[in-house]
């Protein structure tokens, strides 16, 4: 049996997730946190959640198939099926290297980075100089 009713919340902002709920007699309490920061964990997530977004896009010519990425900032979580929509589009070249800016969101302007390497196949940029 769960012990979280569709109110619950439970904080994510440190390994003790502690597990939050509005104080049904007093709506502007919070119960359940062990700190101020579950406090203001709770506040962002009743107004303005959002989510890091960690995905991959295609890299053409790459040893690999795919590069990791994630947002520099966070989605709004009613964007993030648009935003993994869009993400599912994008092919680059390689090399990409680790921090490399990958993608710009077109509708949000948020910026994507790679979080992993992909170096170009054996052979794509052989016989080039530098
Ligand atoms: S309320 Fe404070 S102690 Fe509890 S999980 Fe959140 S950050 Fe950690």
């Amino acid at each position: 049996m769960c012990a979280e009713d569709a109110g619950d919340l439970v904080c994510i902002a440190c390994p003790r997730s502690c597990l939050l709920r509005v104080d049904p007699k007093d709506p502007s309490a919070v119960l359940g946190a062990g700190c101020e920061r579950g406090l203001e964990y709770i506040e962002s997530e009743t107004t303005s959640a959002g989510r890091v977004f960690t995905g991959i896009v295609r890299v053409e010519g790459g040893a690999r198939p795919v590069a990791p990425v994630r947002s520099t900032t966070t989605v709004p979580r009613a964007e993030l099926l648009g935003v993994a929509r869009r993400l599912a589009t994008v092919s680059v070249a390689a090399p990409v290297a680790f921090g490399d800016i990958v993608f710009t969101d077109p509708c949000l302007g948020i910026e994507f980075r790679a979080t992993g390497d992909a170096p170009a196949a054996a052979g794509v940029n052989e016989g080039r100089s530098a």
